[in-house]
């Protein structure tokens, strides 16, 4: 079973052990742990191909901040305010992110139409390698329901801790 169809079919019924998982990783020290996020995300992105999956750019409208929207409003050849104006708005946190989601730029192939242009925040998502991984664990938490490989990545850290 592939990886995707797999966290498919346990996300919800894994939800509170996973809670009790993150809660027993937060324990563990930040060294050994980034140094196995950036090791198991590198695992789980081979046996993952974002393109099945898109599931990010289908449900989490990501924030774009200023420099975000002048890059790509260049590349569309469109005044920063026009861009804010079609593709922005503000949310509950105050944060200017994409109007819509899916988001506006996610093709029916699950490319998307700016990927050289994309926002940071698109760049650096599910935040579990760059030997950042015990910064995010509230994200880690919420993601684990959202993104198949950080799924699965808590998880293989959780094994290999055990
Ligand atoms: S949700 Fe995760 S696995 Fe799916 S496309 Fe986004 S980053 Fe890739
Ligand atoms: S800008 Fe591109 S990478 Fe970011 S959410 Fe939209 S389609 Fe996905």
């Amino acid at each position: 079973m592939s990886l995707i169809q797999d966290w498919k079919n346990r996300r919800q019924t894994s939800k509170k052990q996973h809670r009790k998982l993150i809660d027993r990783l937060k324990r563990e020290k930040s060294k050994k742990l980034n140094q196995l996020g950036d090791e198991l995300h590198e695992e789980v992105f081979q046996e993952i191909d974002c393109l099945d999956c898109a599931n990010c750019c289908t449900s989490i409208p990501p924030i774009v901040n200023r420099t975000d929207a002048s890059r790509i409003a260049k590349h569309l050849g469109m005044k920063v305010t026009q861009f804010q104006n079609e593709y922005l708005h503000q949310d509950e946190d105050g944060d200017m992110v994409m109007n819509t989601s899916p988001c506006p730029f996610l093709q029916k192939d699950h490319t998307c139409l700016i990927y050289e242009f994309r926002p940071r925040a698109c760049r650096e998502y599910p935040h579990t390698d760059n030997f950042e991984f015990a910064e995010h664990f509230k994200l880690h938490k919420e993601n684990m329901m959202y993104c198949p490989a950080v799924f699965h990545i808590v998880e293989r850290i959780g094994e290999a801790l055990k």
